[in-house]
C-alpha cells in the first residue's frame, strides 16, 4: 500500500484528499503546519507528498526547498491557487514534481498521484525518451543526441506533455490546461509561442503543427 504524507491546514480540503485517496487504497497521514510536513517528509515513510503552499509556519515553497536540500527522490505535488502562475513556476523551479491548481477535480488529483509513484517505482526509468529526446524527471534535465539543453520549468512541463504522448495530437487547449494549469484567455497564443521556444532549442522537427488541431511531437 502507497503512503501519501499530505501537508494542508485547511480541513475541508484535507479531508476530502484523505477520503478519496483512502477509498482508493492508500494510505495517508495529515500535517497540518509547514515544519512538521518537513519532519514527516524526511522520515522515509511515505511514497508521495501533497504539498499545499500556504501552511502555517513555514511556507510550502520554504518545506520544498529544505526537503530538496537533501531527499531528493521524494515525489511531490503542490496544491496551488488556480489564478497564480508565479507558484506554479517557482514550484516546478523549487523541485516539485508536479503540481495541481485548486479548485480541482479529485480524479485529476489521482491521477496525477498514480503517475508520479508509478515514476519513482520505475527507479532508473525517470527518464522520457522519444527520438534522441531524453527528458530526465528527476534531475529534471534535458538532452538531444547527448547535448544537454537548458529549459526553462515551463518549458521542460510542455515537452514532458508532448512526450508522454509521443504520435497523439495534443490540442492548445489541452496544453494549456495540463501546462499552464488554469484558464488562459482561450485566445491566447501563449502554447505557440513556447512551441516556438521548444523547436528552436530541441530542434524543429520534432515537434509537428497539425492545422487547425494542435502538436504533435513525432
Ligand atoms: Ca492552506
Amino acid at each position: 500500500m502507497s503512503r501519501i504524507l499530505i501537508a494542508e491546514d485547511e480541513t475541508r480540503i484535507s479531508a476530502f484528499i484523505e477520503k478519496g485517496l483512502s477509498s482508493a487504497g492508500f494510505s495517508t497521514e495529515l500535517a497540518v503546519t509547514g515544519p512538521a510536513a518537513l519532519e514527516r517528509a524526511r522520515s522515509g515513510d511515505f511514497d508521495l507528498l501533497v504539498l499545499d503552499i500556504g501552511l502555517p509556519g513555514i511556507d510550502g515553497f520554504e518545506v520544498l526547498r529544505r526537503l530538496r536540500a537533501t531527499e531528493l527522490v521524494l515525489p511531490v505535488i503542490v496544491l496551488t491557487a488556480r489564478t497564480s502562475a508565479q507558484d506554479t513556476l517557482a514550484s516546478l523551479e523549487g523541485g516539485a514534481n508536479d503540481y495541481m491548481p485548486k479548485p480541482f477535480r479529485f480524479d485529476e488529483l489521482l491521477a496525477r498521484i498514480r503517475l508520479r509513484i508509478a515514476d519513482a517505482a520505475a527507479g532508473g526509468s525517470s527518464i522520457l525518451s522519444v527520438d534522441g529526446l531524453d527528458l530526465d524527471l528527476r534531475t529534471r534535465r534535458a538532452t538531444v543526441h547527448g547535448r544537454q539543453v537548458e529549459l526553462s520549468a515551463r518549458e521542460f512541463a510542455l515537452t514532458e506533455e508532448l512526450m508522454r504522448n509521443p504520435d497523439r495530437v495534443l490540442s492548445r487547449e489541452q496544453l494549456l490546461s495540463r501546462v499552464w494549469g488554469y484558464d488562459f484567455d482561450p485566445g491566447s497564443n501563449i502554447v505557440d509561442v513556447y512551441v516556438g521556444y521548444l523547436r528552436a532549442k530541441l530542434g524543429a522537427e520534432h515537434i509537428e503543427t497539425v492545422r487547425g488541431m494542435g502538436y504533435r511531437l513525432r
